[in-house]
């Protein structure tokens, strides 16, 4: 039955039976009739499906006795459902391309922007946001132009346009952008500055009315005089991993998110719609990192815990946490440690005693292959470097023991297998390293790429109906635009 049919329905049934039970039915079975909400919270977790908002819940509750707010507030009490994931020229989508899906309505290939494979640019969801006068503003821990919050702004025929997206940002003008990515804003040559163009963005920025931080403390100051809009640049390239943030130099997801609703919610009277996305959630999943991803799944929390406080004040706010798709196949099971391994006992199953070693864990295998890099560069030979190597590990991850495979892989630059492989160049240890805490703990990954597994989607607040049940990541932007409303009549249709 279609909707309007299923109205009339109602409306019929009502004259001839009692007018409280038609109201209730009405409710229950029309989504269509949700109301409105003044504003939008998307909160994103790149790369983080079922699986490892589970591991959040778990790792939180148990770690740092937090309950975890995706699943006891979100998903308990709002709505939940699945999305299919899938490209429009692959099965395992890439954040481009869904970012895309979920932004536009329109499936596009992996590695364009909001751009169709005809080569049409349909409205983003913040451009129709901003069409109806609402404020728009974009948080990530990745760079301000990374896939995801481009596709949901901005039109690019690939992921790689940097400087072209950065342009549109600028036309869009959001009221708020805080992320990395610092460097396709600033000269080629100059502090770390990547842009051909010869155009300071920084300064266009300043001069659209725009107050810049470059650091926290900048955040908790108020905007200052003349000045509506805020971009924060904490990083040249993405932010670092929450276990090795400098909190000096680099906001939380939470701080940022705080930030952005102070700006956004001053003297909106249509409301806004905010992004916010945790990128390092899927950067731990391609690196096959355990102990980044934990701390990073809490980091995402505590940002989901501020738009729920914000929303609890303002209760036309609708909070939406989804992601985009699965990032590593990530499969906390049970195993058989290899023959001649380090630890009690031949089997392992995945059990509080084995989380409370993730829990030691203080570094990121990237922030590890960081300082052998530096190592390497200050003239230490292989032998030096593995030596330091087995230092950093005995330190910063307490526990773990490097057998002779591992060492082996690392000491070659080689990858665990073909699906297990370097996902960044010059290889790292980091598959090696991921290998090696998997054999002990038994959080093991399927792969260093993307998975096919249903993102989640769940939703609370005035809307939270639509998300219900399985659907098309394409359904996610349509779903919003009802939520949008219509457009004003002056505005053109693109
Ligand atoms: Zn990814």
């Amino acid at each position: 039955m279609k909707t309007s049919n299923l109205s009339q329905f109602i409306v019929r049934a009502c004259v001839q039976i009692s007018v409280v039970v038609c109201v209730v039915g009405a409710v229950t079975m029309a989504p269509a009739h949700a109301k409105t909400p003044k504003n939008i919270i998307i909160l994103f977790a790149d790369g983080a499906a079922a699986t490892q908002m589970e591991f959040g819940r778990y790792s939180s509750e148990l770690l740092r006795s937090q309950p975890f707010a995706v699943t006891s507030e979100v998903m308990r009490h709002g709505t939940l459902g699945l999305m299919s994931t899938l490209s429009n020229n692959a099965y395992v989508t890439d954040s481009a391309a869904a970012a895309s899906a979920m932004s536009t309505g329109h499936k596009a290939n992996n590695g364009a922007i909001s751009t169709t494979p005809q080569g049409a640019s349909p409205a983003t969801l913040m451009q129709d946001a901003r069409s109806r006068g609402k404020k728009i503003g974009l948080v990530t821990t990745s760079m301000l132009y990374d896939a995801s919050p481009a596709a949901f702004s901005v039109n690019a025929k690939s992921r790689r346009d940097y400087e072209f997206i950065v342009n549109q940002y600028l036309a869009l003008a959001p009221e708020v952008l805080l992320g990395g990515g610092a460097d396709y804003f600033k000269l080629d040559g100059i502090d770390g500055g990547k842009r051909k163009d010869e155009r300071d963005m920084v300064e266009a920025f300043r001069k659209k009315g725009y107050a810049v931080a470059t650091q926290t403390a900048d955040l908790a100051a108020p905007l200052p005089p003349r000045k509506t809009k805020l971009l924060g640049l904490f990083a040249d390239e993405a932010m670092d991993f929450a276990i090795d943030r400098d909190a000096v130099k680099q906001p939380s997801l939470a701080e940022m998110t705080t930030s952005a609703l102070k700006v956004l919610s001053a003297a909106s009277n249509k409301g806004f719609v905010l992004f916010v996305e945790n990128e390092n959630t899927d950067t731990a999943g391609h690196e096959n990192d355990v102990g980044a991803l934990m701390h990073e799944l809490w980091a995402f929390d505590d940002a989901v815990k501020v738009a729920l406080a914000y929303r609890k004040k303002h209760p036309d706010t609708l909070v939406i946490v989804t992601g985009d798709h699965e990032t590593g196949g990530f499969t906390p099971t049970s195993a058989q440690r290899p023959k001649g391994s380090t630890g009690p006992g031949s089997s392992l199953v995945v059990n509080a005693d084995m989380l409370r070693v993730i829990g030691g864990f203080k570094m990121s295998f990237q922030a590890i292959s960081d300082r052998l890099d530096e190592k390497a560069k200050a003239g230490a030979d292989k032998e030096a470097v593995m030596a330091y190597l087995a230092e950093l590990v005995q330190k910063n991850l307490p526990g773990m023991q490097m057998d002779d495979e591992v060492r082996a892989l690392i000491l070659n630059k080689q990858a665990p297998s073909l699906n297990i492989r370097h996902h960044q160049l010059p290889p790292t240890p980091a598959p090696a390293l991921g290998l090696m805490v998997a054999r002990q703990t038994g959080f093991y990954w399927g792969t260093t790429g993307h998975s096919s597994e249903p993102a989640t989607v769940s939703a609370i607040g005035p809307g939270a109906a639509l998300f219900k049940g399985y659907q098309d990541n394409t359904d996610f932007a349509r779903n919003l635009r009802r939520l949008l409303g219509a457009k004003p009549k002056s505005t053109t249709t693109r």
